[in-house]
């Protein structure tokens, strides 16, 4: 390498710098030779994470990777959200001088990734799209007055470009600070675009901190320009308008949607000159209206698909119902663990499905092992409609056709219609067709190379076949000419030999020279004989070693134009593979099914809530069988439930497996329990406990009210709500008002069907008709406390901390002193009942069904008690102002405006 004088910049080191400034937010693998090499920041930080030597030439900090490992290195840099730009030597510089041309032919972000070594099996690899929508503006008159109202909304899309799917949705700017954790928290995209005037919103980036795994990527706000973005949809698409996919030019999921395609086509090396992509064929747009809704800390808590402790799937929800086969279908469960229906026709449509497996045991199996056998289809379209496809790709799929097409005669016993709308492509020759192509003209095992061979069948091209017959018949072939040419001369003892420097030759002795013809020409003149060629054994030479060649390129050319017959059947086979997905999910919940011993839920529409025997699934799954107490929830009537008991009790365990339950059951799967009627819901919350939320830097009790305030301000009466310890954050007295006045607005105004645990006793005091007290039973055997795990009607009456705290090992002196301690604070503390907040007085509750006698007789029993003996922790004057204040008078009618003036009056009269 020339010296230059320190502070110099060599020509290389000026082209680099000039191509990175470009690519300043990649890492810029430049091409050196075998090498990739990095320089300056990015070989100091790749280096760092790659855990590579760091060396210099000359001033640059530089670090390396062998060009044909580089697959391996890439991989892990996105996993890392690296973006890596890729830059090759174009052209050599002649005679070897000067700097080769060098250019970046290729972007690979963690979200445009498609080569397998970079994608996750069994996860979508999502890229997603976020801005704000322009203002939409709509017109109100009052009397000849006009009032445009301005609405700005938020734009946001996904798409996966290794599978197709692409689906966008929008929300009212207001919501973000609900809709955007919500969002990312279901899709999880790998990558994350984001406009510049929305990602510097310092609330959105607040968010966004809370997802270190999404690579957040910001552009420019003219990036996400409205009209460019809506006519790359219609190149997409190839359509007039978008009316076909419910989207207008004005819609606001156009902004993120059109941009998202235009920034694929920008980065990723395998744009086409059209400007599409081939393997996205539709784009959904969804609303909140037509999954339940689960906020992105309700999912987390209740682990549905990753673990509060580890992240990871063990322990989770989901693991309980992964018995899919293929990757297909293990992302297609994710999908319908993101998205629970709400219809009821929709969910029993997918339970009958799950219902005709679980009692053909027989059937199931059979399927499940076909479709163990198939690889991703999904995938191996994606890259045949991308040009990426190999050979043995195309094999993968030939047999995946196959199988599929063997569990089509499978499912064909069941009744006619009874799986049938299940299977949504309803013709089946066209499969017919592919496998025969494939299956005539590609070798079993054919090479993953274009430019080796050993791709096509005998028989499939009469030129290849000629050209691969030279080649195995040349020896033949010098044979017969040789045997021509004996005849020709008469000279018997004529020999065709081969030597390096001279190629083919025929040799005729020294004896037989006179009988050499014309037409033999001359190369060597030896001692026992000469050498000679002919026109024929050259032209038998030249095509001998032009076959070679000539098979690789006709191969090749053939191997394309069957990619390319292909490619016209993407649609078609992007169809087969959600086929194929979705009875991979619905043998997974039957097995899931058989495999826990789990039921079909009734489900209707109403807010019935009836589980006899329910179990907590994954609690279930991890215990010694049999070990798991059943029990029961029935909400029917008193739709709020308040349970008590000690800790270790069971509460948690208990308000969870009733959430799983309705979640499960609204995704078409069975569950765990003996029986179950459950009326849909909208959405399910779970406010469960704070600390992991410490790591955010935010104190417990502010999260906890934050999350309690989205539950107050967004459940509705379909809603289901899981309180576990609300108030417990903070001060005793804070703790135990703010959960009763939450209790009293869900009872008298959300109405959800709610599952409230706590340990302030003084709750249980609370008289409502809506209201039953549950609480997990403790026995007293012999001195000893024993947790049944079992659920009753009533209050429980201690909460056994002391003997927790002895199991725990706290040592026997402490728990002796606590005992003394907790005697003294007890006498001291007397309750007044006058001075208690007063609830509209109890009736006893109605069970619609009467499914649960014993609930309905001990919550009539709690029912005849008058007051609440609970702390005088609120003054009359303070529960009438506060109801003051949270009065909405405008809902009011006249009549009722007055009863509440009517009973304040009352309420303060009595006190005087
Ligand atoms: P709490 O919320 O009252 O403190 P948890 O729900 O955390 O109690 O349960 C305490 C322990 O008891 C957990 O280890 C849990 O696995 C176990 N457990 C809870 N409910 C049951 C049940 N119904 N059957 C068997 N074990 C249970």
């Amino acid at each position: 390498m020339e010296k230059m004088p320190s502070g110099t910049v060599t020509p290389l080191m000026a082209q680099y710098r000039r191509i990175k400034a470009q690519y300043s937010t990649e890492v810029l693998f430049f091409r050196l030779g075998d090498f990739y090499e990095m320089f300056d920041g990015d070989a100091v930080e790749v280096s760092r994470l790659l855990n590579l030597t760091l060396t210099r030439r000359g001033e640059s900090p530089m670090c390396g990777i062998p060009y044909h490992a580089s697959r391996v290195y890439i991989a892990r840099l996105l996993r890392l959200g690296k973006k890596i730009a890729i830059c090759e030597q174009i052209s050599l510089p002649e005679n070897g001088k000067g700097l080769a041309e060098r250019k970046v032919v290729e972007v690979i972000t963690p979200g445009t990734a498609l080569e397998e070594e970079y994608l996750e099996q069994n996860t979508n690899n999502f890229l997603a799209a976020l801005c704000f929508a322009e203002d939409t503006e709509s017109s109100i008159y009052y009397g000849n007055h006009k009032r445009t109202l301005k609405k700005q909304t938020v734009s946001f899309a996904y798409i996966d470009i290794s599978t197709g799917t692409f689906c966008a949705t929008h929300w009212n700017c207001a919501d973000t600070e609900e809709e955007l954790p919500k969002e990312l928290g279901r899709v999880m995209p790998r990558e994350l675009l984001v406009s510049r005037s929305f990602a510097e919103t310092e609330k959105n980036a607040a968010v966004f901190n809370r997802f270190p795994s999404v690579y957040i990527n910001i552009e420019d706000d003219w990036r996400f320009d409205a009209e460019s973005a809506y006519k790359q949809l219609l190149r997409q698409f190839g359509t007039l308008n978008l009316q076909s996919f419910a989207l207008t030019a004005a819609s606001p999921e156009i902004f993120a949607a059109g941009s998202l395609l235009r920034y694929v086509l920008r980065t990723s090396a395998f744009c086409r000159s059209d400007g599409v992509l081939p393997q996205v064929t539709g784009i959904s747009v969804y609303a909140d209206t037509d999954y339940v809704v689960l906020d992105h800390s309700s999912r987390k808590n209740l682990e549905i698909t990753e673990n509060l402790r580890d992240g990871t799937m063990r322990y989770s929800l989901l693991e309980t119902v992964q018995h899919t086969q293929t990757a297909m279908g293990t992302r297609l469960l994710r999908s319908f663990f993101a998205h629970p229906l709400c219809v009821v026709q929709d969910i029993k449509r997918r339970q009958n499905h799950v219902g005709l497996f679980v009692k053909d045991g027989q059937t199931l199996r059979s399927v499940r092992t076909v479709l163990s056998r198939i690889l991703d289809i999904e995938r191996l379209t994606s890259r045949i409609a991308l040009e990426k496809a190999h050979a043995k790709d195309l094999q993968a799929l030939r047999t995946g056709l196959e199988n599929w097409l063997t569990i089509r005669n499978l499912c064909e016993k069941f009744a006619p219609g009874e799986f049938s709308d299940a299977l949504y492509v309803f013709e089946t020759d066209t499969a017919l067709k592919i496998i025969d192509i494939i299956r005539s003209s590609l070798l079993d095992e054919p090479s993953v190379s274009l430019n080796e061979g050993g791709i096509i069948k005998d028989g499939w091209s009469q030129e290849l076949d000629r050209y691969r017959r030279l080649q195995t018949d040349f020896t033949r072939i010098l044979d017969d000419y040789l045997e021509e040419e004996k005849q020709r001369t008469g000279i018997p003892n004529l020999k065709i030999r081969f030597n390096r420097n001279i190629g083919y030759y025929i040799e005729v002795t020294k004896g037989k020279l006179d009988a050499v013809p014309e037409h033999f020409i001359l190369r060597r003149a030896l001692v026992n004989g000469d050498r000679y060629t002919s026109v024929r054994l050259q032209e038998l030479e030249r095509e001998l070693t032009g076959a070679g060649e000539k098979i690789i390129e006709i191969e090749k050319a053939l191997f394309l134009e069957i990619r390319a017959k292909l490619a016209e059947h993407i649609r078609y086979l992007l169809t087969v593979a959600s086929e194929i997905a979705y009875i991979d999910v619905i043998a997974s919940f039957a097995y899931a099914a058989g495999l826990h011993n789990w039921t079909c839920p009734d489900i209707e529409e109403g807010n019935v809530f009836e589980i006899t025997g329910g179990r907590h699934p994954v609690v279930e799954m991890h215990l010694p069988s049999g070990e798991f107490v059943p029990n029961d929830a029935f909400l029917c009537g008193q739709n709020f439930a308040l349970v008590t008991g000690p800790n270790m009790a069971g509460k948690s365990t208990y308000l969870r497996q009733n959430a799983l339950i309705v979640f499960l059951a609204q995704t078409g799967s069975w569950v765990p329990a003996e029986k179950a009627r459950i009326g849909t819901v909208d959405r399910i919350f779970c406010r469960v406990g704070a600390s992991d939320n410490l790591a955010r830097g935010e104190s417990t009790f502010l999260v906890e009210m934050s999350e309690t305030a989205l539950i107050l301000r967004a459940a509705t009466e379909r809603s289901l709500v899981i309180m576990d310890e609300v108030g417990r954050g903070t001060s005793t007295e804070d703790g135990l008002s703010i959960a009763w006045a939450v209790c009293e607005y869900l009872l008298n105004t959300l109405q959800a069907r709610t599952f409230f645990a706590t340990h302030y006793h003084e709750l249980t005091r609370i008289l409502h008709k809506k209201l039953q007290l549950l609480c997990l039973d403790v026995q007293e055997r012999s001195g000893e406390i024993v947790f049944t795990k079992k659920i009753r009607s009533g209050a429980s009456e201690n909460s056994y901390g002391l003997h927790v705290a002895r199991l725990a090992g706290i040592p026997h002196t402490i728990i002796e002193r606590a005992q003394v301690i907790l005697d003294g604070l007890q006498k001291k503390t007397t309750w007044t009942e006058s001075s208690l907040p007063v609830f509209p007085p109890s009736e006893p509750p109605v069970c619609d069904t009467d499914k649960n006698p014993q609930h309905a007789q001990n919550a009539q029993k709690e029912s005849r008690v008058q007051t609440f003996q609970n702390p005088g922790l609120f003054s009359d004057e303070e529960l009438i102002l506060d109801e003051i204040l949270s009065s909405e008078p405008d809902a009011m009618t006249p009549l009722e405006a007055l009863q509440l003036i009517a009973r304040w009056k009352k309420n303060l009269s009595g006190k005087t």
